[in-house]
């Protein structure tokens, strides 16, 4: 790793869009540019490195970083007149897909760098640094995994840990395989070592992040391919692991043997995000998700066997072109026949370079809207109906900050819930049973249970 002079004390400022595997790179770069003697901040104000870490999947992703970036602007331009350089970068996918169109059009960033390449951070500053404009869009056939610090910074008790990126599969609307490459597993003992990392740092409960996480196939111990099932038996067994989740998975690759691991390892946690995009099979056709509805309705009915209380959340797009009326209640029909505990839905908007893009037959804008606020109404009134069959119960929580509220705090439910309770800070990072008093469309409420049974209401 190239070495900084002079560069202690330094700050970086890093916003992140998009999903988990962002924020894993978001963390890991705070642990590379640590090395460079740069400290996180929370806000841009003092940074002498700013990085905006993009996302792809959103409509009018670019647009929205080159408004962030012409309000940043103003900061680096005040800095420089006090004679202090800010760096200014753009990272993520959205700069994979820009790259050079971001430095033609906002020629004061520094660097742009696709998420395959940020583990050669401590090169691009060094050059940054010296006045040279970077953009690194390359994704190495060697992995950023093999180059990355042993050292993590994690906030909480919960950690995400990336076993496997980018994606062969080639939905029609979807950027992650031109943006992120191809499928690549890490091998099992780099993320086992890495998990043992996690849990020294004060892990609890750690979250096996992917693309497409369920279609995992690295490299065992003993030369074999394991798949996910057995990277997560392994995983269960390392002391200090409290609670595991994996996301985000594809309805094809839930095999046998993970479908079984969700009744036998009891760290696994009772929620899966089982992303369905549509209930209608000309819809999924048209998606290329290569599976129909019925093979959805089969998993779910599979996994519901092997854990009776496992709760489901999906994404779903509402409006892509072609939808009919009908192929439209086929989703609405499908999310009845599941009931999800949760549900992410979007109003479909092309993303420039995929085959959806060029699709003709579009939904008219008000028809795809009135849509998704039918379906919205329903995924509300069924997270509603989930949230409340937990008054009464009482779950283990993971606290992992302070809520809105004096002497507040937020943790998690196994079902991934937001759990608020009256609490005393020190029970952050921590495991504690509460009683569930009441459930919203949102969230639950409810009081500490203390190791002898009593319930501390509104206590801490
Ligand atoms: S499986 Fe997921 S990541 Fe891969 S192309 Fe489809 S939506 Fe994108």
């Amino acid at each position: 790793m190239a070495c900084m002079k002079n560069a202690d004390n330094k700050k970086v400022y890093i916003k992140t869009w998009g999903c988990q595997m962002n924020v894993y790179d978001s963390n890991r770069m705070v642990d590379i540019l640590s090395g460079l003697g740069y400290k996180p901040s929370e806000t841009p104000d003092d940074a002498d490195m700013i990085i905006l870490n993009t996302c792809h999947i959103r409509e009018k992703a670019t647009d929205k970083v080159f408004s962030e970036l012409g309000r940043l602007r103003a900061h680096k331009d005040r800095n420089e007149l006090q004679g202090k350089n800010v760096l200014m970068a753009v990272a993520g996918c959205v700069a994979q897909a820009e790259g050079n169109y971001i430095v033609e059009r906002a020629p004061y960033v520094d660097m742009v760098f696709g998420p395959q390449t940020y583990h050669e951070l401590p090169e691009m500053v060094l050059k940054a640094s010296g006045e040279k404009r970077i953009v690194n869009t390359e994704i190495p056939s060697r992995s950023k995994f093999d180059h990355l610090p042993d050292e993590h910074t994690i906030e909480g008790a919960s950690a995400f840990l990336s076993i496997q990126e980018g994606c062969d599969k080639f939905c029609t609307f979807c950027v992650v395989p031109y943006t992120r490459g191809g499928e690549y597993s890490r091998t099992a003992v780099e993320i086992i070592d890495e998990a043992k990392r996690l849990v020294d740092s004060g892990a609890l409960e750690i979250t096996l992040l992917g693309q497409n996480v369920n279609a995992f196939h690295g490299q065992g111990p003993d030369g074999s391919t394991w798949g996910l099932a057995e990277l997560i038996c392994s995983v269960s067994e390392i002391d200090g692991i409290e609670r595991i989740r994996y996301t985000t998975s594809h309805p094809r690759d839930m095999d046998d043997d993970l479908i079984a691991v969700h009744g036998e390892i009891e760290k696994l946690q009772p929620f899966l995000h089982l992303p369905v995009q549509s209930g209608s099979d000309k819809i999924l056709k048209a998606m290329n998700r290569k599976h129909d509805a019925d093979l959805y309705r089969d998993i779910i009915a599979r996994l519901k066997k092997t854990r009776p209380d496992l709760a489901f959340s999906s994404d779903y797009i509402i409006g892509f072109p072609g939808e009919s009326d009908q192929d439209f209640e086929d989703s609405m029909q499908l999310a009845r026949d599941v009931g999800y505990a949760s549900c992410y839905s979007f109003k479909y908007s092309a993303r420039p370079g995929t085959p959806a893009a060029n699709m003709a037959k579009l939904v008219p804008d008000h028809v795809a809207a009135e849509r998704l606020r039918r379906f919205q109404d329903l995924i509300n009134t069924q997270q509603k109906a989930f949230n409340k069959t937990c008054e009464g119960l009482t779950m283990p929580v993971l606290f992992d900050r302070k809520g809105k509220k004096e002497g507040q705090l937020r943790g998690r439910s196994p079902y991934f819930q937001s759990v608020y309770v009256q609490g005393n800070e020190r029970l952050i990072g921590k495991i504690v049973d509460v009683s569930i008093s009441e459930g919203f469309e949102n969230s639950l409420t409810g009081d500490i249970v203390t190791t002898d049974g009593q319930i501390l209401t509104g206590t801490s």
